[in-house]
């Protein structure tokens, strides 16, 4: 509650505050009683409000009309999703979520630009994807999905956002309908293709309804409303969003995530562009090869580059000015940021202008977006009212001379009545011939004039006696009297001036709301292109060729991430018509994780419109990138549990089409080994036959590179190791083919597991190797002693095995463990004639061309057969 020039809170609140803000609790006391009282100033409210709404709470702001004005009301309840006036790149959404018939609809609004987003999904997992996207600071789900347990734990989960769960009626389908159309005009709606009715117009409605619920007082600044739809999007859930690192690592650090490497942007709107670029790559040719040229042309003029860079580093935020003119709380020195960043323009545009590589790329438009003439003239307005470097506070001499003859007027006369005043002892001093008189002013005497006593005789005739003191007397005169009426006057007339041309002046930046978005919108474009092609021409990133059909193919790949802290060995990923499945075998921490992520990144990187980290890449447009990790390693961090990655095992297999890229990394990990292997396999035969995506399958599980023999369009690649005299090295070079070893004790040796524990582990190995009894192929490369035999020729487990550890349903007793061995191994020496012959009618049986009886059938010969021996 404004009280003076503090905002103060009371009683509870005051302790509550004082905890939460650092602030010093005083007791007041009144009519006998005592509570304690908290303050913030009226000046430097933000920042405290930020905290506040930051840790979740709404505050309720109520405000004096005027310094004598004894009743005060609730002007605005801030909340984290309408908090205006913060600086900084991150946007900071209201979300509203609503559950419609067939859809659910969503909105983001953020209040500090006037963004407003809209879009039906068809799901709630898709409103996740979304909210994750956005991550938004405040959501406020509709009346159906407050009761919701388990949408409300997800939100939870997924956002670090406020949940405000009470709420209107905004979200009734007439109702909000009507708050578009009042807040966006009649057409918007249709226009931008959002069914009046639908949730996403319930959402969108709601939104609005909210934000001028809380008074924010910024509605002026929602101008336009986007929808979008999924049909130009590339899919991307929350979790590939998250397994890619695109804006926080897997630990949750910014540092090291994707937009963290490739954000060379030097404004904050350019900042925010980018990373939703980023988190939103594109399936629209067109649009994708305006952004290359725009990139490509920027790569390649590095003066030009560098002279845009430097100029809109001068300027500042637009679309937050914008949205803080509308709001009310911009004062001179936002006003005047405005007019500096309006007046970077004209430079601007002859930069883009005069270099012909620029002009002639799309970029040479981008300054045609806005109406480059109204913005002159609004810098022209702005710069003709307000004085260069106007004072930090108050509204005194903010305005040019010149700006506005009546203030001129006001401001000469309150000169000559003030320099009267000024000169008035000095005048008098001379006229009596006294020494010890001067001119004071207090606040119950006001203005009067003082001689010492000694002197005080030579007081003339007009001058009035008020007061006696020890050792002087004081005085007034009519004259002084009426120079002072006429200066508090002017004083106050000029300060009601003052604050109304400042008021007047807003009000024509907030008319200019649009235009300030839209020429923001243009800055923030030119700069996430500089971006993008600072980091191509610095990195040596090549412009990907973009084709509508069905291509990947990439030529010495790297990692962006990675790549900029590891002597990195490129890799190609090539995708063709017979090999649309990459089975990745390789040991342990040879790189096949790195090794999947930067195509699925280099694919996600081309349908931004970056360039990309390669020597050339062919990529086809993907509908969809889908990953799923299901390494040991997230297993380990308590980020996934067997239940949540076969929730996300089975989204990828209804979503993903035959134009998306899947990255399975280990799937199957997180239960016992037979499972695993099982549900591999299944899935691998599924997203083959039924699916048919560009997949790439990273696997510990080696019987699956067999897959390659049965199944037309898998192959396998590996990452190479060296083993020499028991010393491995990693080559990080993708090979043909598949390999059978993990290297698993070479790895528990890097980690510096004990010596003797290595050697021990080794003559375990050995031991098993030698050990293997009648399988001729088969058997687990991975690094557990002790696996599972599984039968190729059948398809089935032939031994059980206890996986070292978790809960596996097999059989506890291995009768004989195993150890892989691909072709080159020579069969152990145990089988004796009758077995071999067995063996070979199993390798050379033709499985696809087999019914399941005939099958049995052989099963049941060589079962006989093995034991007529
Ligand atoms: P895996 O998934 O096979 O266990 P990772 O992909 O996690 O292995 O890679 C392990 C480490 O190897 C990475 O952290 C990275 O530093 C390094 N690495 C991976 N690929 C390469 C490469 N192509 N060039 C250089 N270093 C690499
Ligand atoms: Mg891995």
């Amino acid at each position: 509650m404004q009280v003076g020039d503090f905002y103060e809170f009371f009683a509870d609140d005051a302790r509550l505050v004082a905890e939460e803000l650092d602030l010093k609790v005083s007791e007041k006391s009144s009519h006998g009683s005592s509570y304690p009282m908290a303050g913030v100033p009226v000046d430097d409210l933000l920042p405290y409000l930020k905290t506040l709404v930051e840790r979740g709470y709404r505050v309720a702001v109520a405000d004096q009309r005027d310094s004598e004005d004894t009743t005060r009301e609730i002007t605005r309840v801030v909340t984290p999703g309408t908090l205006v006036g913060v600086t900084g790149a991150d946007a900071r959404y209201l979300a509203t979520v609503v559950r419609g018939d067939d859809e659910v609809g969503l909105a983001f609004v953020d209040v500090t630009t006037g963004r407003f987003h809209v879009t039906g999904v068809d799901d709630t997992d898709d409103a996740f994807t979304e909210l994750y996207r956005f991550s938004p600071e405040e959501v406020l789900p509709g009346p159906d999905l407050r009761d919701d347990d388990a949408f409300i734990e997800r939100v939870r989960e997924t956002t670090d956002a406020t949940l405000t769960l009470h709420g209107s009626e905004a979200f009734a389908p007439g109702r909000a309908t009507h708050t578009l159309r009042e807040q966006f005009g009649d057409g918007a709606l249709d226009s931008v293709g959002v069914e009046s009715q639908g949730a996403a117009a319930r959402a969108a409605g709601a939104a609005v309804a909210y934000v001028d619920e809380t008074g924010a007082g910024v509605l002026a600044s929602l101008t336009r409303i986007q929808s979008y739809g999924s049909t130009d999007h590339v899919d991307l859930d929350a979790t590939t969003q998250r397994n890619l690192e695109l804006t926080e690592t897997m630990q949750g650090d910014r540092s090291g995530s994707l937009f963290d490497t490739v954000d060379h942007t030097v404004t904050s709107a350019g900042g925010r562009l980018l990373r939703e670029w980023l988190q939103r790559p594109r399936q629209s040719l067109g649009e994708l090869e305006r952004r290359q040229e725009s990139v490509a042309a920027l790569a390649s003029a590095a003066l030009a580059r560098e002279r845009l860079r430097e100029t809109l580093d001068e300027g500042y935020d637009l679309e937050r000015l914008a949205s803080r003119a509308v709001h009310g709380s911009a004062d001179a020195a936002a006003l005047l940021r405005v007019r500096d960043t309006l007046e970077l323009m004209p430079d601007l545009a002859d930069a883009v202008e005069s270099d012909p590589q620029l002009a002639d790329s799309p970029l040479g438009r981008v300054f045609g977006r806005f109406d480059r003439a109204a913005a002159a003239d609004l810098r022209d307005t702005i710069d003709e009212a307000l004085v260069d470097d106007p004072p930090s506070s108050g509204t005194r001499g903010l305005f040019r001379k010149g700006f506005d003859p009546e203030l001129d007027d006001l401001i000469e006369e309150y000169e000559e009545a003030k320099g009267w005043l000024d000169d008035l002892a000095a005048r008098e001093k001379q006229r009596l011939g006294v020494t010890h008189l001067q001119v004071d002013r207090n606040k119950t005497d006001g203005y009067y004039i003082q001689i010492g006593k000694s002197e005080a005789d030579a007081a003339p005739e007009e001058y009035r006696e008020i007061k006696t003191l020890k050792n002087s007397r004081r005085f007034v005169t009519d004259e002084l009297e009426e120079k002072e009426r006429r200066l508090l006057r002017v004083e106050e007339q000029r300060g009601d001036l003052e604050r109304e041309l400042l008021d007047d002046l807003r009000g024509t930046v907030a008319d200019h709301a649009t235009l300030l978005q839209e020429a923001g919108r243009a800055l923030a474009e030119l700069d996430a292109f500089c971006s993008l092609a600072v980091h191509a021409a610095e990195n040596g990133w090549v412009r990907p060729e973009l084709t509508e059909g069905d291509a990947l193919d990439v030529e010495a790949g790297r990692h962006p991430v990675v790549e900029q802290t590891v002597e990195f060995v490129p890799n190609d990923a090539r995708f063709a018509d017979d090999r649309r499945f990459l089975v990745v075998t390789g040991p342990n921490m040879s790189g096949k994780s790195t090794y999947m992520r930067q195509t699925a990144l280099i694919v996600l990187l081309a349908q931004v419109g970056s360039f990309v980290p390669a020597d050339a890449a062919r990529v086809g447009l993907v509908d969809g990138i889908y990953t799923r990790v299901g390494a040991l390693d997230e297993l380990a961090q308590g980020r996934s549990t067997f239940m949540v990655e076969m929730q996300e095992l089975s989204n990828i297999l209804h979503s993903a089409t035959e134009d998306s890229l899947v990255i399975l990394d280990e799937v199957g990990r997180g239960t016992a080994t037979y499972d695993g292997i099982s549900i591999a396999w299944a899935a691998t035969e599924y997203l083959h036959n039924e699916v048919r995506a560009k997949t790439l399958f990273a696997t510990h599980y080696h019987e699956l590179t067999s897959l390659a023999d049965r199944l037309e369009r898998v192959a396998n690649v590996h990452v190479a190791a060296d083993e020499r005299d028991g010393e491995v090295t990693f080559l990080r070079t993708i090979r043909e083919g598949p390999t059978d070893r993990s290297y698993g004790i070479h790895v528990a040796d890097l980690a510096g597991v004990p010596d003797p524990v290595v050697d021990r582990a080794d003559e375990v190995l050995s031991r098993l190797r030698e050990e293997k009894a009648i399988e001729a192929r088969g058997g687990s490369g991975s690094s557990e002693p002790v696996q599972a035999v599984f039968d190729l020729g059948s398809g089935s487990f032939q031994q059980a095995a206890s996986d070292g550890g978790s809960a596996d349903e097999g059989p506890s007793e291995p009768s004989g463990p195993s150890e892989p061995s691909g072709p080159s191994e020579p069969s152990g020496p145990t089988l004796d004639d009758d077995q071999r012959e067995v063996l070979e009618d199993i390798t050379d049986t033709p499985l696809n061309d087999l019914t399941p009886v005939e099958a049995l059938t052989k099963v049941q010969e060589w079962q006989d057969e093995l034991e007529g021996e």
